[in-house]
């Protein structure tokens, strides 16, 4: 292994073991991952905190590697990009997540939306559109379940490209929305001549709202701007009580965070479902 023959160079360290760590993936294991379907979506649920209700759940991919362990996104998306596996492995995402979106029509008969994570390389690939149909087609859900969350990071070196994506992608029914909004180089372009329809206001800026008056002060911002423009606004990484009263009394009614439920497995989702949904 990769570990021994550096013992074996004699450069092997502590410290280093902690930056490997990080690191050690390689595309073929990426690839076996994949292949061996060790991914899973785990299901963070989306509320609208006016009336209590469950409205739908982001969707978060998890690599349960059979040595190391639950392996997060942060530690395989980068590598996924750099090396192009990305786009099977979000055509995996985007089918998986049309399944469960059938599974619960026929059990619960439910009008819940699946938000999901595009990669920049994903939303400019030539095959998106098609797959999604393909998806959408095969299960016989509407593409206005599947919400597609875009940063933006997206590349806007392509400005028309982009434009041109997203109406491709409106005009099929899908809605879309600009993850970790007011963290990137262009959150006014974006909303200025692109066609979204939600936006999410980043946990950072939630983190601070009840203590820190600039926090306050852009979350308020963002609101006015979003209701403005017609938009549907989502907060994330909710955390407290008094997070969630102070957004509602702002005006920002749907969120998402650890305090109304951390990202779990669908099998403990339709447990939480069925108690929910069939009484
Ligand atoms: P993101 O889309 O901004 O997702 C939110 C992250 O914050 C998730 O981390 C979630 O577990 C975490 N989170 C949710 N609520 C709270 C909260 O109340 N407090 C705190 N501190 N954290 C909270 P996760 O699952 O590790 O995902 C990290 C990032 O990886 C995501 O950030 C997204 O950019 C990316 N990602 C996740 N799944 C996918 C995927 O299927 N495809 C792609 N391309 N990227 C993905
Ligand atoms: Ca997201
Ligand atoms: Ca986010
Ligand atoms: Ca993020």
């Amino acid at each position: 292994s990769r570990n021994s023959s550096r013992e074996a160079q004699g450069i092997f360290n502590p410290d280093m073991q902690v930056n490997m760590e990080k690191t050690m993936f390689s595309e073929m294991n990426l690839r076996n991952g994949l292949n061996q379907n060790e991914f899973h979506l785990y299901y963070q649920p989306q509320v609208n905190g006016l009336l209590g209700e469950l409205v739908g759940f982001e969707a978060l991919i998890r690599w349960q590697h059979p040595e190391r362990g639950l392996i997060f996104p942060g530690d395989f998306i980068e590598l996924a990009e750099s090396t192009g596996l990305i786009i099977p492995l979000g055509e995996w995402v985007i089918k998986e997540a049309f399944t469960q979106l059938k599974r619960w029509e026929l059990i619960f008969e439910s009008h819940l939306t699946i938000s999901i994570n595009l990669s920049p390389r994903h939303f400019l690939h030539p095959d998106l559109p098609s797959y999604l149909i393909k998806c959408a087609q095969e299960t016989g859900v509407d593409t206005e379940k599947l919400v597609l969350e875009i940063t933006e990071n997206v590349a806007l070196e392509d400005f028309q490209a982009v434009k041109k994506r997203m109406n491709e992608l409106n005009c099929l029914g899908f809605e879309i929305s600009i993850d970790d909004f007011g963290t990137g180089y262009s959150a006014f372009i974006y909303l200025q001549h692109f066609s979204v329809q939600q936006i999410k206001i980043d946990q950072q800026f939630i983190s601070g709202i009840n203590e820190d008056p600039k926090s306050e002060a852009i979350v308020r911002t963002i609101i006015e701007l979003g209701n403005r423009l017609g938009l549907q606004l989502i907060a994330e990484g909710v955390e407290t009580k008094l997070q969630s009263e102070r957004l509602k009394e702002l005006g920002c009614l749907d969120m998402q965070g650890y305090y109304f439920g951390r990202p779990i497995p669908v099998d403990e989702i339709n447990k939480q479902l069925s108690s929910v949904l069939n009484n």
